[in-house]
């Protein structure tokens, strides 16, 4: 357990200033978090809803939630409490059941939270990727500006670059949605400090797209080693 505190401390010496990480701890167990939060890290992100919540039940109240996997709209309900950031959202539709669960958990609770959620764009070569296309991010955000929903608020973009080899493919990846990043931003977001942030980067690419302007890497495989799936 020990590498995991080894891993961690060798990733956050490589990391640039203003650039935060994300632990990703999809499939892992929570003692694999409990070492990595011991080391001092806060930040996590699952991509299963019922993974996420088996592990938010165990484990300490003040790690920080991420959502980065697809997000059905019929979950909504039981990561909106206590979620940080989702930073998978491409539909309106999820915008809109996102803004429900809120309401209604505001409502219940005498509460006046607001979640966080990023834009996730299709930026890869690869078919099965999922994420908005730039028209339908632009389409999305007309709509929005004209009316914002309840409840829910955009703080930026998220993207996974191909799978490749090609690194100056990936690198054109990160600057292309380093460019989007600052004009969505300008265009729709304009004298709102809140739209700031850019999530892309992973174990193999993390360095790439923080020169290329992002502001969270979700680093899973180097922190917690090779991933098992059960079948
Ligand atoms: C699994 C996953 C990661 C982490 O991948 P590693 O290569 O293990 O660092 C990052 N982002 C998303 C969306 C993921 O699903």
């Amino acid at each position: 357990m020990q590498e995991i505190q080894k891993a961690l401390q060798e990733v956050r010496a490589t990391l640039e200033e203003g650039v935060s990480l994300l632990a990703v701890s999809k499939t892992h167990p929570a003692e694999y978090i409990q070492e990595a939060y011991e080391a001092g890290q806060r930040d996590f992100a699952e991509n299963k809803v019922q993974e996420l919540q088996a592990k938010v039940e165990v484990l300490p109240k003040d790690i920080r939630w991420h959502f980065i996997g697809h997000l059905q709209t019929n979950k909504v309900k039981y990561i909106v409490p206590y979620i940080h950031l989702i930073h998978t959202v491409d539909s309106m539709r999820l915008l809109q059941a996102i803004s429900k669960e809120v309401v209604k958990f505001n409502a219940a609770n005498k509460a006046d939270r607001v979640v966080d959620v990023l834009l996730e764009v299709h930026i890869a070569q690869e078919e099965t990727k999922t994420g908005l296309g730039v028209e339908e991010l632009d389409g999305l955000l007309k709509e929005w500006g004209q009316a914002p929903l309840e409840g829910v608020r955009i703080r930026g973009l998220m993207a996974m670059a191909s799978n490749t080899d090609d690194m100056e493919q990936v690198e054109r990846e990160f600057e292309v949605m380093n460019q989007l990043k600052q004009r969505i931003g300008a265009q729709y977001f304009a004298g709102d400090d809140n739209f700031d942030q850019l999530s892309m980067g992973m174990s193999g690419d993390y360095e790439l797209a923080q020169k290329h302007g992002s502001t969270m890497v979700r680093v899973g495989s180097k922190i917690f080693g090779a991933r098992y799936y059960m079948k």
